[in-house]
């Protein structure tokens, strides 16, 4: 049997695997740590529990697809239930909007309170649509660096209405020549964050992701974001799939143009197929130390990352909902500093999650579990320390403000996760939540490929990689590997 090798169990690895595994190949996934899932951790404290990275799950078919594939009812190793309340936003004045997944009840709604001409906010959503289905196959499904993936109806077709996606304008630009109320356009500004982008130089090809969110819905899994990670792991090694943790891979050993194995510190495991899901920088720098970096991993300017603030808080909260989001006052600034000075806005925006809205065992009678949120710059060495004690009073007294409540004498458990952490624990490079930014035009084009050209059997998948970070891409980038390697 041919052997495949997998660096890393984050989503893509552990899908890539499964994939793999299907196509015939002998798996075996090599993680670092100590669990599997990468940044898709949990934990638990004083009778609280948190999922510690991602909290928006959308197109959950993406996971399913990894159990149809073997021909197995998904339900019977993976559930997930559809939510009504999208998100709830909050503004420092006071105000405060829900969004609901009827797309219809969310134009109704939004026309009242944002004062939008309700035609507007269909017209948006629809493009939102036909942008997704014009470039989902070329942009998101296949590797952009076929030829192949360009020699088809559907690029033709999508290249042909270049203008109609909008990549020569900003997402604002394109939001603010459809909306006058700047919390409209600061509403839908806030989506270039999916990827760790700036709304004001991301394309506006992103006006793309609302689409995903408002037309197709957003998920809950039973029992948290983590039971993603478990029920794959399960069912991969029910399949036979090997997932050795504490094994971390310091070198991928070649064969002049071949890949021969991957070395750990006792050990060599040859292979037939490796493929990293490390963040492609250290892959390079660590793992591959006689291949030249290529100049865009070297240079590609990578996403925001964040401080999360994870609370038990002795109180319920019944105006909030499982997201929830306070908005900064001024947005641009906010940006200007994430990504221009790499500092910190004085009014930033607050992203709230809190599970136990969904699964009232993540809290004890009376508590929530709250996973507090702010973008940040990525790591350039800055003193983290200091910002996030700063940052924490910051959030307390915005947050005080806006819900009418006493933090400091609710909080009874406490924990965090910086920058640093997240590369520490990860290897994602300078920390970096999503791998590269998209806030360029070219940005797509320039994320490294899943394979590499000049070396056989060498691929990649991953937040890092082509075609980007996010559960829903990081899937794709899977999927894409397991078309690319020749059959076992
Ligand atoms: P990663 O999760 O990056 O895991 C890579 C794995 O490889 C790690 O386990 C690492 O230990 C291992 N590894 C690295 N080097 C080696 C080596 N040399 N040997 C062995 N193992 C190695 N996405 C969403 O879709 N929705 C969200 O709401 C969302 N929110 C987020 C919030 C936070 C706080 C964070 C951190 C991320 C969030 N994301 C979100 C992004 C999402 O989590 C990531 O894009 C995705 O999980 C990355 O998966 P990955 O496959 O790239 O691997």
């Amino acid at each position: 049997m041919k052997k495949a090798i997998i660096i890393g169990s984050g989503v893509a690895g552990i899908a890539c695997a499964l994939r793999l595994n299907h196509r015939g190949y002998k798996v075996t996934v090599l993680e670092a740590n100590e669990n599997f899932g990468g940044k898709i951790q949990e934990f638990n404290l004083n009778g609280f529990r948190w999922d510690m990275g991602p909290s928006l799950f959308t197109l959950p078919h993406l996971i399913d697809e990894l159990f149809e594939l073997y021909g197995v009812e998904p339900k019977n190793h993976f559930n997930y239930h559809r939510k009504e309340t999208i998100c709830n936003y909050f503004w420092n004045d006071g105000s405060s909007f829900s969004v609901n997944s009827d797309s219809c009840k969310f134009i109704n709604d939004a026309s009242k309170f944002f004062n939008e001409d309700p035609e507007k906010l269909g017209d948006y959503l629809i493009n939102s649509q036909n942008k997704y289905d014009l470039t989902a196959d070329l942009f998101i499904e296949k590797s952009l660096h076929k030829a192949s993936t360009f020699l088809n109806k559907k690029a033709v077709k999508a290249v042909s209405n270049i203008k109609a996606l909008d990549t020569n304008l900003s997402l604002n630009e394109v939001n603010e020549k459809y909306f006058r109320n700047p919390k409209t356009i600061q509403f839908f500004n806030r989506f270039a964050t999916y990827n760790g982008s700036s709304p004001y130089k991301t394309p506006g090809i992103m006006s793309m992701i609302p689409h995903l969110e408002m037309n197709l819905g957003t998920y809950y899994p039973k029992n948290g974001m983590r039971s993603i990670v478990d029920s794959l792991v399960q069912f991969g090694k029910e399949k036979g799939i090997e997932f050795i943790a504490q094994k971390k891979v310091k070198e991928i050993e070649l064969n002049d143009k071949n890949v021969k194995g991957v070395r750990t510190a006792d050990e060599f495991y040859d292979a037939d197929l490796v493929i990293s899901n490390s963040d492609v920088y250290p892959t390079y720098k660590n793992l591959l130390p006689n291949l030249e970096m290529p100049k865009s991993v070297k240079t590609e300017e990578k996403s925001s990352s964040g401080i999360i603030f994870y609370w038990g808080i002795k109180k319920n909260f019944p105006q909030l909902d499982l997201h929830n989001i306070f908005f900064a006052e001024n947005y641009r600034e906010e940006f200007e500093q994430i990504f221009g000075n790499k500092g910190f806005n004085i009014d930033p925006t607050i992203y709230l999650n809190i599970s136990s809205k969904e699964e009232k065992q993540d809290a004890p009678d009376g508590c929530e579990n709250w996973f507090v949120m702010i973008n940040t710059p990525n790591n350039l060495g800055q003193n983290w320390e200091e910002t996030r004690m700063k940052l924490r009073q910051t959030v307390i007294n915005k947050l005080n403000k806006i819900l009418g409540c006493k933090l400091e004498d609710l909080i009874v458990a406490e924990d965090y996760l910086d920058p640093v952490r997240i590369e520490q624990r990860t290897s994602s490079h300078l920390g970096a939540l999503y791998g590269a930014a998209s806030n360029s035009k070219f940005a797509a084009f320039l994320r490294h490929p899943n394979f590499k050209s000049n070396i056989k059997g060498l691929y990649f998948c991953g937040g890092s990689v082509h075609p980007g970070g996010g559960i829903p891409l990081c899937l794709s980038s899977a999927k894409i590997v397991a078309n690319l390697v020749p059959t076992a």
